[in-house]
């Protein structure tokens, strides 16, 4: 999963987001499901892997979802500026 995070993070950079630990620091992108919006407090424990949303029925790989999540938290700061 290092790859798809890798990748997301090429893609902000070579975009020239302005997207920094910062803005993110209290954004629960492991906790949100990236399908719906769902936040899912049970995925805290970071010995939580994969969960499926209770309300989408999405199965989601924990780094996976984060990194779309943290992409588009980062689209959602360049629209906005
Ligand atoms: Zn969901």
């Amino acid at each position: 999963m290092k790859n798809v995070i890798d990748a997301i993070i090429t893609l902000i950079k070579r975009n020239c987001f302005t997207l920094t630990t910062s803005n993110i620091r209290n954004y629960p992108s492991s906790q949100t499901c990236c399908t719906c919006g769902y936040k899912n407090s049970l995925t805290k424990n970071l010995s939580v892997r994969r969960w499926i949303c209770p309300v989408c029925g999405t199965v989601h790989d924990r780094d996976q979802n984060a990194a779309i999540n943290i992409l588009r938290k980062a689209l959602e700061m360049k629209n906005s500026a």
